[in-house]
């Protein structure tokens, strides 16, 4: 059981969090912090936390673990407001969709990583932001990663673990970089589609028309382009070449099917597709 948690950042993933392991019975009080007091307020209400602190050097004041759940952009001016604060034995951990970024953010807020700092990512979301959004199920049955650097202390592996266990979740190690590219294939490619491909119908003189005739396949293929800006804009720029190496990728394949669509080729264009299908189809037997 954790005796003091301090959840910097109480929206989607630091409220669900915080509500999984109140209701595990996995810790004793919750502190939640942030910029803005109405949010928090509304977090207390919600019991999601305990309290707050709009301060985070006395929010993280007699923390056992500190978990970082902003956008990627405020990973370091929080770690730097927070870094003289933390005592000797207080584990540090995130919750960031790209790895690297967050280390070395911590990098450059703490001098080095601290022993006691475990990277993690919770593969799980939805589109919507916010403590409204939060819900203690958003991680049972889902995976958790922890991306650990060489000198990352094994107890402080260890209580992380245990931490996103107590929500249900199924916890795995990675090396950093094998994460960023995984995730910049399996989700922030996927968000950068969405969103292109919305943009890019938004911008259509009839758009208004043709949306009101979106059936479920729009519907599908879009909701993650109702996830938050500000987010996916730091995901971009802290995984900026994965992104970039999957998106050539992903151009090749829709270059493949534009080629085959010139010259009205329908037998490759089936190939692809079942390709494509049988593919789908094994993954989510699979999952
Ligand atoms: P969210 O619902 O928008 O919550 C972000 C929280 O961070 C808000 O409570 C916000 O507080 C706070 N915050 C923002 N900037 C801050 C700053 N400079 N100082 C202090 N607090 C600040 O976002 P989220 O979806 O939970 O995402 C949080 C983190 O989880 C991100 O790093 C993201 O990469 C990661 N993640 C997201 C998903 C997903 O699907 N959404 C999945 C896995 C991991 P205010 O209310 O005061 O603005």
């Amino acid at each position: 059981v954790i005796a003091r948690l301090c959840v910097i950042g109480i929206g989607l993933i630091g409220g669900s969090l915080a509500l999984a392991l109140r209701r595990a019975g996995a810790v004793e009080e919750i502190i939640g912090a942030g910029r803005d007091e109405t949010h928090l307020r509304k977090a207390v209400e919600l019991k999601v936390i305990d309290r707050f602190e709009l301060n985070l050097a006395r929010a993280v004041k007699d923390a056992d673990m500190v978990v970082l759940a902003v956008p990627l952009g405020a990973m370091q001016p929080v770690c730097a407001a927070i870094r003289d604060h933390l005592g000797a034995s207080t584990i540090l951990t995130d919750v960031g969709s790209a790895k690297q970024g967050v280390v070395d953010a911590v990098q450059a807020a703490f001098g080095e990583v601290p022993t006691l700092f475990v990277p993690g990512h919770p593969i799980a979301g939805t589109e919507r932001s916010g403590v409204e959004a939060a819900f203690a199920e958003l991680y049972r049955g889902r995976r958790v990663v922890l991306t650990p650097q060489p000198h990352t202390a094994p107890e402080a592996m260890k209580t992380v673990r245990s931490m996103w266990e107590h929500t249900g979740a199924l916890v795995e190690e990675m090396d950093i970089s094998h994460h960023d590219r995984v995730l910049a294939a399996t989700s922030h490619l996927p968000h950068m589609l969405a969103f292109a491909l919305v943009d890019s119908l938004s911008r259509l003189d009839d758009c208004d028309k043709a949306f009101r005739y979106a059936a479920g396949g729009f519907r599908d293929f879009t909701r993650i382009a109702s996830s938050d800006p500000v987010m996916w804009r730091d995901v971009c720029l802290a995984n900026g070449d994965a992104i970039l190496g999957v998106m050539a990728h992903y151009r090749d394949g829709l270059k493949a099917i534009e080629d085959a669509l010139v010259r009205r080729d329908g037998e490759r264009l089936f190939d692809i597709f079942t390709r494509a299908k049988q593919a789908r189809d094994r993954f989510m037997r699979l999952s």
